[in-house]
């Protein structure tokens, strides 16, 4: 019997999530990125759900081409482009288009021989302050391109530092209009936060928007807003069950650093999820939990490969708790209830997104 830790991901919830990008940024095409290999859902695990979307975005050329052998023929995008001269004949080959963000990438495409155009989408730094062309060198970038033969198609994108935040997307996207008006091309901005909150607005979809949280069911902008504000579904179920029970009296700890102190006769469980499975140790007494399908908590430290829960709730709710009763991490419990993998990383101090890349590879996973 393998340990009873299970990561399921859910093909018909990212088939929803699809569905909700499209509805937020009408018509305009729709990138799934699927960098990190499918923000840790898996790739070839997501393919069925995703392959609605209009392309697929990644860093990983190995990443493209696990969509090319599954045998998506549509258009495929490396966010951050090549990282050295010989990935472009891959490119070539394969038909993928790619990010264009400083002079030695414009250097090795003008050195790359090749009977097949490139198409690439030319990157601006509007104040992210990663990867670009500041805009005061971004035509002079559009000009060297064009006038390449090995470049047929030049579209524009750029990065938002602060659309899930108070300080918006106004002054990049001012910046990213006025810089790019009257050249040719696609242009694509918005990730999910910006798809979800301003996506009506043409100026900001654009022609492309690049969503990737939000197909995996968490929100963009927690906690100002929770994924079901959204109407998102998460796409990943993290369960295990329960190894055992405790009954402590007052005074008894719980754990590595004995955190948890009972105050009074209380039972709890102690599942099969640690650390090592990609659990956040920093998560602590206090993080949601569903047992059962009934919402408790942590209490005490995540050790490696065990936490413990309150199961004073599920008693309560007069449902039996013991060995084997079922444990939800986040995702959604077999009684349908829900907890959201946000609130798991706001307990932890983390965001949605690292949890999910952080699934450790030991825990086996099934799509159902
Ligand atoms: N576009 C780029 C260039 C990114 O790096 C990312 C992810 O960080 C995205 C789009 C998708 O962002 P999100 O997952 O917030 O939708």
């Amino acid at each position: 019997m393998p340990r009873p830790i299970l990561a399921t991901i859910h093909p018909p919830a990212l088939h929803h999530n699809l569905s909700r990008t499209r509805a937020a940024a009408p018509d305009a095409k729709v990138w799934a990125v699927v960098k990190a290999n499918a923000y840790g859902h898996g790739i070839e695990r997501v393919y069925e759900g995703l392959r609605g979307a209009d392309g697929f975005a990644m860093l990983d050329l190995a990443e493209a081409e696990r969509l090319r052998a599954l045998g998506w023929r549509g258009p495929l995008l490396l966010l951050e482009g090549v990282f050295e001269p010989r990935d472009l004949e891959l490119c070539s080959r394969l038909g993928i288009w790619h990010a264009v963000h400083c002079d030695e990438q414009i250097d090795w495409l003008a050195a790359h021989k090749t009977q097949v155009p490139h198409r690439v989408f030319l990157k601006m730094n509007t104040g992210m302050n990663r990867l670009g062309f500041t805009p005061a060198r971004y035509r002079g970038a559009w000009a060297r391109l064009s006038a390449l033969p090995q470049v047929d198609e030049i579209s524009h994108m750029t990065h938002f530092s602060d659309a899930d935040g108070p300080r918006g997307i106004g002054h990049q996207l001012a910046v990213f209009h006025a810089t790019t008006q009257d050249l040719p091309g696609e242009r694509s901005i918005s990730n999910s936060a910006a798809t979800l909150r301003q996506g009506s607005d043409a100026q900001v979809r654009c022609d492309w928007v690049r969503a990737g949280i939000m197909l995996y069911g968490s929100a963009p902008d927690h906690p100002q807003h929770q994924a079901s504000d959204w109407a998102l579904q998460p796409a990943m179920t993290l369960s295990t069950r329960l190894l055992a029970t405790q009954q402590l009296q007052p005074g008894d700890t719980v754990g590595y650093g004995s955190r948890f102190r009972a105050d009074a006769p209380m039972l709890i469980g102690v599942a099969a999820c640690g650390y090592a499975d990609g659990y956040p140790r920093h998560a602590d007494t206090g993080t949601p939990v569903l047992v059962s399908g009934v919402r408790t908590r942590l209490v005490g430290r995540v050790s490696m490969d065990m936490l413990t829960v309150d199961l004073t709730p599920v008693v309560q709710a007069g449902l039996p708790v013991g060995m084997g009763s079922e444990v939800t991490l986040w995702g959604r419990a077999s009684s349908g209830a829900q907890l959201s993998i946000d609130e798991v990383a706001q307990a932890a101090g983390t965001v949605g997104y690292e949890l999910m890349c952080a699934v450790a590879p030991r825990v086996n996973v099934v799509v159902a």
